[in-house]
This record gives structure tokens, sequence and C-alpha cells, in this order.
């Protein structure tokens, strides 16, 4: 019962310790030019033909271990709330109509963010049965994520770049 009082005195002592946990404006990654977002990046995912792997490392990278929504970055469900897309995979016959819808659907200005291998150069699928097309032949991304799969700590930083924190 001692101990843990004196646990108690010094806790509120060790947070001024702490270093802080944001970044210096010199550690943040440079900013994607012509972008304006102030700081708040609502994204629509779109899979148009991935493994899943890409999606298994956007998950952590928003999920509480690297936290991307602390820079401002979030998914959202509709691209009508959307300041742009998050797209994964090459594209697949399948998903070629609803990436036009998707983007036909974005309010502009809008960011794309090709995340993985298949969506910057087609990745291991770029000549598999069923490929439509590759990204940049529907839309050309402003930002790319390579990797196969990129490391979350890739995907956050690439966020950070269009959030500006
Ligand atoms: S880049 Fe790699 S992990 Fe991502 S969808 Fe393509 S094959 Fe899968």
């Amino acid at each position: 019962m001692k101990h843990a009082r004196a646990l108690h005195a010094v806790s509120p002592f060790r947070s001024l310790l702490r270093r802080p946990v944001t970044d210096s404006p010199e550690q943040r990654p440079p900013t994607v030019e012509g972008v304006r977002l102030r700081g708040s990046l609502q994204l629509r995912h779109v899979d148009v033909g991935s493994c899943n792997g890409c999606e298994v490392e956007i998950t952590s990278a928003l999920g509480p271990n690297y936290d991307a929504g602390q820079f401002g970055a979030r998914l959202v469900a509709s691209p009508r709330h959307a300041d742009g897309l998050l797209v994964t995979g090459i594209v697949t016959h399948n998903m070629a109509g609803p990436l036009r819808q998707t983007l036909a659907a974005l309010p502009a200005p809008s960011v794309i963010v090709a995340c993985g291998d298949c969506a910057v150069n087609g990745g291991i699928f770029k000549n598999a049965q069923g490929i439509s097309s590759m990204l940049d032949e529907v839309v050309t991304p402003d930002v790319l994520i390579p990797g196969c799969p990129p490391h979350p700590t890739q995907i956050v930083q690439a966020l950070r770049s269009l959030t500006g924190r």
C-alpha cells in the first residue's frame, strides 16, 4: 500500500519528463506540393484487385500501434465524405466500373493515394488473367506507396505528407 502511494506521487512528474509525442516541424515528412488539407484527411479505400496483404498493413497503420489518426488521417465509408481515395491492387475487370463510379462521386479537388506495388506499377499481378488496366491508366495518383506490401510506417509517412502533421 505504501509502495502504491509512492508510485502515485511520482506519476504526475513522469509525464513532464517524457519527450513530446509530436514531432518537430523538421522531423515531419515533406508535404505534397499543391495539396491543401489543413491537417485533416478523410479517405475512401477502394480495393480494385489486391491480395488483401495491403489491407492488413493499412489496418495496422490506422490502428492503435501506428495510429495514423493522430496525424489527421482516417477512412470514411463514402466517397462523398472523402478528400480522396486510397487505392490498393491492380485494376481488375470486375472493379474497373466501381473505381470509375467512386472517382465520379468524389468531391473536387481530391487526392489519390496508390498503396502497394500492385497499385503503383502492377506488381506481381501485372500480366495476370482478369486484369483490366494499370491504376494510372484510369487516374493519376498524387502519392505512391511502394512495397509488397508496404510497411505501416511507410503508409503513415505518406498520409502525413498529405495532412502536413
Ligand atoms: S502489393 Fe503485394 S501485398 Fe499489396 S495487393 Fe499487391 S501483391 Fe498483395
